[in-house]
Order: structure tokens, then C-alpha cells, then sequence
């Protein structure tokens, strides 16, 4: 097939630039990484042991939208939606609401507070497995918080004719400028009321949603199709992606809006499990390798030897 034929058809075929999914995976995946070094040396070790299962899981939650279909709301919340009086206990919304539209419209604070009191409760009990899976849970809903499209119901632009911005936002900026990223963020610290906070992450994401929309229609208008979008080549498939010219214009414009979301994520994640851990009377972690290590020691063995907890795991790019 001639070359030009073949791009001209993926043109029309495929409008929606790729990729359109949430956080890219390695987003996620190395948002939880990070998050692991700003823990004191108390907890460090623990989940520095396990960073294979904090990095690998972070991604376990958008895997689980696809099998369960209570999985979704929890990514987000439209505060267009529930509007600025929205309660932020769960009995109260529910309240004011319909589950049903709540499901449609996104349960994300509410469900991780759930998660807030799981996790500690996993520590108190000494849970290894339970630690992990809730810490890397925790996480990815952390790291969704943070991204000014989940919080709104124009999450891919749909709305305003910007289909596939919310890819283009989570994934193709930080697939091209992750390395030029800033991202250490210095020590975990407890928080008083991480839920208040929670909800200011949430509110300052919605109001980041104008920019994110607007910046990208005007670069739109600057830049004509065939400079906005080009093609690369992903996994054997030339796909149609935002252009890097495109792309760079808008991060600048942005003022590192992805980059600034990405550090506050690492950050907030790792107050979240710091503060778990002292809520939970700051059990020892390094006790909960144990159970772990009788069932898994292969795993780990393996994990070890091919590279899956390397050099680079535990050192900042
Ligand atoms: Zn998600």
C-alpha cells in the first residue's frame, strides 16, 4: 500500500489523536515510584522492598474498569455537576443526590476516604498484601485527583469539539517532557485533614479545567491540522499524535500545568501513606516483609535478578 494512501486513511479513520486513555501507565507507574522516597526511613524500607508492587499496581485500577463497572466512578468527580455546595461527607451528598447520578458523575473523594481507612486498618493489622494493594490503589486515585480533566464532564473535551485533549494532557505531554520534569518533592509530612485537602486538590484541578481548554483552542487556531498532528510509529502501528511542535507550545503556554500536577501527586501520595501509617500508631513495617517473603521469595528472587528493581528504581531521573 502506498505510504501517503495509508496515512491519508488513518487520517480519516482515526480522528481522535492517540492515545485517549487516563494517565498514561508510566505516568502512574512512576508517580507511585517516586512517591516511595519521600517516606522516612521508618516506612522506606517496606515499600522500597515491595516498589515492584507499589509501581506495577499502580496502574491495577484502571485495568479493573474494564471487568467492573463499579470500578469507573471512582477516577473522578464532575464538580460541574455536583457544583460548589457539594457536601463532602458521603452521607450528606448521597442526601442530595441520586446514586445513580453519582455513579455517573464520579464518587472519587469519597471513595478514597474509604481506602484511607482501609489502608489503616491494614497497617494496624499488619496486612502486607493488603498494605501494598491499598497503598498502590491509593495512589492511582491520588494521581487521577490531580488531573484537571477528571474533574469535570468535559473530561475529553467532547463538549467543546477538543476530542482526544484528555489524552493529549495525561499522556502525550509527559511521554515527550517527562525527563525534563522537576520531580523531587522532598519529604512525606502528615496532614492534619488530608480529606479538606483532598478537596482542594480537587477544586484547584477544576479550576485549571479553563486553561487546560482554552489554550489548547487557541493553539488550534494558530496552528493549521497538518502541523497540529503528525504521525508516529507505536508498536508496529503509525498512529496519528499530536505534533511535537503542537505539543511543546501548549506545555509552554500551560506554564508546566502536567509537570506541576505530577510533583504535587508524588507528594500528596506520599503524605497519604505517611499519614496512614502514624494514624494506624506507626506499626513496624519492616516486621510485614516477613509473611511476604515465605510466600513470594521466588518472585522476588526473580524480580531481583532480571532488572524489575534496578538502579534506576530507586534513583531520580
Ligand atoms: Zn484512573
Amino acid at each position: 500500500m502506498n505510504w501517503l494512501f495509508f496515512l491519508l486513511i488513518l487520517g480519516f479513520t482515526n480522528t481522535e489523536p492517540y492515545p485517549s486513555t487516563t494517565w498514561g501507565f508510566h505516568s502512574h507507574k512512576m508517580i507511585n515510584r517516586l512517591a516511595v522516597f519521600t517516606l522516612p526511613p521508618t516506612m522506606v524500607s517496606f515499600y522500597k522492598y515491595h516498589i515492584y508492587e507499589i509501581t506495577q499496581g499502580a496502574v491495577r485500577a484502571d485495568q479493573r474498569r474494564y471487568a467492573n463497572k463499579e470500578e469507573a466512578p471512582r477516577h473522578y468527580i464532575d464538580l460541574d455537576y455536583y457544583g460548589p455546595g457539594v457536601p463532602e461527607q458521603w452521607v450528606e451528598a448521597q442526601e442530595l443526590f441520586p446514586i445513580d447520578s453519582m455513579q455517573a458523575h464520579g464518587i472519587l473523594p469519597w471513595h478514597l476516604r474509604l481506602i484511607k481507612f482501609k489502608l489503616t486498618k491494614a497497617m494496624v493489622s499488619q496486612d502486607a498484601a493488603a498494605v501494598l494493594s491499598l497503598s498502590a490503589d491509593a495512589g492511582h486515585y491520588i494521581a487521577d485527583a490531580h488531573v484537571p480533566l477528571h474533574t469535570t464532564s468535559n473530561y475529553n473535551g467532547q463538549k467543546s469539539g477538543q476530542q482526544g485533549i484528555h489524552g493529549f494532557w495525561e499522556t502525550r505531554i509527559p511521554e515527550l517532557f517527562w525527563d525534563s520534569f522537576d520531580l523531587w518533592v522532598g519529604k512525606a509530612r502528615y496532614r492534619n485533614n488530608y480529606y479538606c485537602d483532598l478537596w482542594d486538590v480537587l477544586w484547584s484541578s477544576y479550576n485549571g479545567v479553563d486553561s487546560v481548554l482554552k489554550i489548547e483552542k487557541r493553539l488550534s487556531i494558530a496552528f493549521p491540522p497538518d502541523s497540529k498532528f503528525g504521525y508516529e510509529q507505536r508498536n508496529k502501528q503509525v498512529v496519528r499524535v499530536y505534533s511535537r511542535r503542537f505539543s511543546r507550545a501548549y506545555h509552554r503556554q500551560l506554564n508546566r500545568q502536567v509537570e506541576h500536577k505530577v510533583r504535587e501527586a508524588i507528594k500528596f501520595i506520599g503524605d497519604f501513606w505517611y499519614t496512614c501509617w502514624i494514624d494506624a500508631g506507626q506499626p513496624n513495617l519492616h516486621q510485614l516483609t516477613k509473611p511476604l517473603q515465605a510466600i513470594e521469595l521466588d518472585k522476588m528472587d526473580e524480580y531481583w535478578q532480571y532488572g524489575h528493581v534496578s538502579r534506576d528504581s530507586i534513583t531520580l531521573k
